[in-house]
């Protein structure tokens, strides 16, 4: 059973009226052949060839993977390894820039059926653009697609300092809503929920607008953390509980990102695949926070010296936001396709605070929305008690970090949650 109550937080959303600029294409872009879950890609290019911006540059036999395009034209000057934040290693196709940025001709295309939205979805590239990065076409692909009533569109964006779903709500409300429209047509599904927190007013007027005389609702929800965690908006959305070992889908619900279903429509209309992404940067070292469109592969280095960040004096950065975000070894680590925001923090935020001994005050488990017991599973873990692990369900966590956030003794508690799920799949 899933809690309505959840974490307050403060939202430093200090981009929210920064129109998104669009970022100068950089000298060399390096653009990694994995961007979601699922199988790598296989780079079809070669050094020395030529490339058009929009062009297939990786891709893989595998239904579980999404193609790569490029997002500049240039030509490839190497395909090389890399260590991607995930840890693991990757094939990465580094281009040249030639700085006239020409583009394939883009063939718009209609679809009607289940099987052309899918084939759109994959050959648009897209994965789930809030962060997950779950290859979209896979998911408009449940087999059992007569059971599906209800499309939920998270646009909650609930994590502090990100606003770039938000400036996309406001800035492409129609893209959102003709993308919303194709799916349900598609999948002949009959009704649909844009799921917004009640922090983003100007959002919610724009899109109830947009949606008079459809089958498309606006839904203003609670400003409490982790209100975009799926499972919770499709509660809060639909009163459906997707249980343990189920998907959306097995409840009758596919959920889509609100900046997917933009992107879909716009794929749908130029044949142009995804090549950029909107990027909020910010933080306690930014003094000018913005909402960037940067074409996939550009550094984050130059990302942020074109934000005005001076990168030599970076403390820490985050790619994403606080509280899910993952910490960067590097500046030299490519934008990506489900990357939303880069945060740099200045030394007095980044600093770790001391972790003391657990004073069994509860509050974890008062804030997950998973309603875990994230000390016991932090002591199950600690013991590599994998059978305890199991009775206390630490699968169900969502790595959401409300638990960590809480703790007065500071304790790693999502992180324990993390390893523990690795340790479970090692059994
Ligand atoms: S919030 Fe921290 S101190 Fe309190 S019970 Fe949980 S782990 Fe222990
Ligand atoms: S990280 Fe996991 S255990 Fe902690 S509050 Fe979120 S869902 Fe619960």
């Amino acid at each position: 059973m899933l809690k309505l109550n959840g974490l307050k937080l403060l939202h430093y959303k200090n981009s929210q009226d920064a129109q998104t600029v669009d970022m100068p294409v950089p000298a060399v872009v390096r653009i990694p052949m994995v961007q979601h879950m699922g199988a790598p890609c296989v780079p079809v290019v070669k050094p020395g060839e030529e490339v058009l911006a929009g062009q297939l540059i990786g891709k893989s036999e595998q239904a579980f993977s999404v193609p790569i395009h490029s997002s500049v034209s240039g030509k490839v000057k190497a395909i090389e390894d890399y260590v991607a934040s995930s840890g693991a290693l990757v094939k990465r196709v580094v281009i040249e820039t030639d700085g006239q940025q020409r583009w394939i001709d883009g063939t718009p295309r209609t679809v009607s059926t289940q099987q052309e939205l899918v084939d759109a979805a994959r050959d648009a590239g897209i994965a789930g653009l809030g962060g997950a990065g779950f290859p979209t076409h896979i998911k408009l692909a449940y087999k059992d697609v007569d059971r599906i009533d209800a499309l939920v569109i998270n646009a909650a964006e609930c994590e502090p300092y990100i606003t770039s779903d938000y400036r996309e709500m406001l800035e492409y409300p129609d893209d959102i809503i003709e993308g919303i429209k194709t799916v349900m047509k598609c999948l002949n599904i009959t009704k649909a929920f844009i799921g917004i927190e009640d922090n983003k007013p100007e959002a919610i007027a724009l899109l109830n607008q947009k949606v008079q005389g459809t089958a498309i609702r606006v839904e203003a929800l609670k400003s409490i953390y982790p209100q975009g965690a799926e499972k919770v908006l499709i509660y809060n959305t639909t009163g459906r509980i997707i249980e343990e070992g189920e998907i959306p889908a097995d409840k009758g619900v596919i959920v889509m990102n609100v900046t997917t279903v933009a992107n879909l429509h716009r794929f749908l209309t130029t044949g142009r695949p995804l090549t950029h992404k909107r990027v909020t940067v910010d933080g306690s070292f930014v003094t000018n926070p913005m909402n960037v469109r940067v074409p996939i592969g550009t550094m984050i280095s130059d990302l942020l010296e074109f934000a005005g960040v001076d990168c030599q004096m970076v403390h820490k950065a985050l790619m994403g936001g606080p509280m899910m975000g993952t910490a960067l070894d590097t500046l030299e680590t490519p934008i990506i396709k489900n990357n939303n925001a880069i945060l740099v923090l200045d030394e007095a935020h980044a600093r770790i605070p001391k972790t003391t001994a657990c004073i069994r005050c509860g509050r974890c488990i008062d804030v997950c929305p998973m309603n875990l017991m994230p000390a016991a599973l932090e002591k199950a873990y600690d013991q590599q008690d994998t059978e305890r692990l199991e009775t206390l369900k630490v699968n169900l966590c969502i790595n959401c970090g409300s638990c960590t956030y809480v703790c007065p003794a500071k304790r790693n508690l999502a992180q324990k949650n993390q390893l523990a799920k690795g340790l479970l799949k090692r059994k």
